[in-house]
């Protein structure tokens, strides 16, 4: 079909899986590399801070696609191997083994890095961060009745993994500088849904604290010592405190970054053979109509298909909305949209906050949904996604409504 003929793919996420499934669903026939840095085939990564966390998933599950397929596909897949060099005007990727790979169109998808905490003990045994398989193993063999985790960071990191430590009777404190976790994200009422939810679940949930030190014993960690001098005693300590696009190799390529690699519409890169895609595409998103780069799970499953559609020459941009879920006890919640701090005027719940069964809307002053989130109310995303997309304003009152469909708004 096309003249391509070398496909380079760094990054062996879901985001780097996906783009290669994509490209033989549109019949490209060429050849496909995938290059992944972890010594695994390319796999999901909500598992890790959930089902597979508490032990009730294997690894296998979480593989997006089982050794087998990449070989029916036609795959390459170089497990354990590192890009470390872009040359776009010769079109080719060096590794760090030092063989080269030439590409006609190169797709990034080199995801993030856990950021670190610089501060005294941070690097002793016993403390953590959760991006990989290993860091699951590592932090899962710290659970266990009357062991004692600290989680420094209460994003979404640090509340899945006390919600799945706390499942296997793990003592669990919260470590989070702001007054509620996710209070960024979610605001205050919906964050302090959150921040009872683990109380009431046995969290020890410490805000506005301001962690100084881990304290160690021979070398081992053994609790957090806070800014007013209080040591919390742990037997490991996990550190969620956000990320950072891995986006140097792009940079020193000369590639066009701020904020992860900057994409248009079609996630094509300042360079014309160089598409981004997950979490590190900084992307002109053509329905919110401004940039977003979004750090979940559905941005990397959806985004490839709408790169490789552009890459092959059709004319395509990619539309969906920012998705994401979380599970946490019993609590499952979806999120669709992006409200950012400043951009909306008003939180409107439909349904019941006490009881964690409800709807929230995020409301700009102009009255339109910038985003909601769904809090054991299930099947109602897709009926709210066009108001979104729309951006029509609704009627308060009705929205606030459970007895008013949402075809009527
Ligand atoms: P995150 O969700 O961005 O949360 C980081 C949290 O750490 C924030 O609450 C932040 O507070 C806080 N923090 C920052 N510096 C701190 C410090 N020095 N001491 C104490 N708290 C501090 O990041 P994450 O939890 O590390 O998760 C990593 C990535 O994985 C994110 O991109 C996340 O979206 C993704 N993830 C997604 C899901 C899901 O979709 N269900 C699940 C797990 C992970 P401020 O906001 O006030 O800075």
């Amino acid at each position: 079909m096309s003249t391509l003929q070398n496909i380079v793919i760094i990054g062996g996420g879901l985001a780097g899986a996906k783009t290669a499934e994509a490209l033989r669903e549109k019949g490209y026939d060429g050849a496909v590399t995938l290059i992944a840095a972890e010594d695994h085939l390319p796999y999901e990564r909500p598992p890790m801070s959930k089902d597979y966390l508490v032990g009730k998933a294997t690894f296998d599950d979480a593989l997006v696609h089982p050794a087998d397929w990449y070989q029916e596909h036609d795959i390459t897949v170089r497990q354990g191997a590192r890009a470390t060099a872009i040359d776009t005007a010769e079109h080719r990727v060096t590794l760090d083994d030092g063989s080269q790979l030439p590409y006609d169109k190169l797709v990034l998808a080199t995801g993030a890095t856990a950021r670190h905490l610089p501060i005294e003990g941070a690097d002793a045994a016993g403390v953590f961060y959760l991006r990989t398989v290993e860091d699951a193993d590592a932090i899962h063999g710290t659970f266990g009745e009357g062991k004692s985790l600290v989680l420094i960071g209460g994003g979404w990191i640090g509340l899945e993994v006390a919600a799945a430590a706390r499942a296997t009777g793990t003592n669990v404190t919260v470590l989070e500088g702001a007054k509620l976790p996710l209070q960024r994200v979610l605001g205050d009422e919906i964050a302090q849904v959150f921040a009872d939810l683990h109380t009431s679940h046995g969290v020890d949930l410490r805000t506005e604290v301001q962690v100084a030190e881990i304290v160690t014993e021979g070398g081992r960690a053994t609790g957090v010592r806070l800014a007013g001098g209080e040591v919390v005693p742990a037997d490991a300590v996990v550190i969620g405190i956000g990320v950072a696009p891995v986006t140097d190799i792009a940079e020193d390529a000369g590639i066009a970054v701020d904020n992860g690699v900057l994409v248009d519409a079609s996630l094509r890169s300042s360079d014309p053979d160089v598409f981004a895609v997950g979490d590190i595409a900084n992307h002109q998103h053509p329905i919110l109509g401004r940039r977003v780069r979004v750090e979940h799970w559905a941005t990397a499953l959806n985004q490839p298909a709408a790169a490789v559609a552009a890459l092959l020459g059709e004319e395509n941009t990619y539309t969906e909305l920012p998705y994401f879920y979380s599970d946490q006890y019993d609590l499952g919640s979806e999120y669709i949209g992006n409200a950012i701090p400043g951009s909306y005027e008003r939180v409107i719940v439909r349904g019941d906050l006490a009881a964690r069964e409800f709807v929230a809307f995020w409301v700009d002053h102009e009255r339109r949904i910038q985003a909601a989130m769904s809090v054991n109310v299930w099947d109602v995303i897709d009926q709210i996604k066009p108001l979104i997309a729309a951006g029509t304003s609704v009627d308060p009152d009705k929205l606030a409504d459970p007895g008013v469909p949402y075809a009527e708004l």
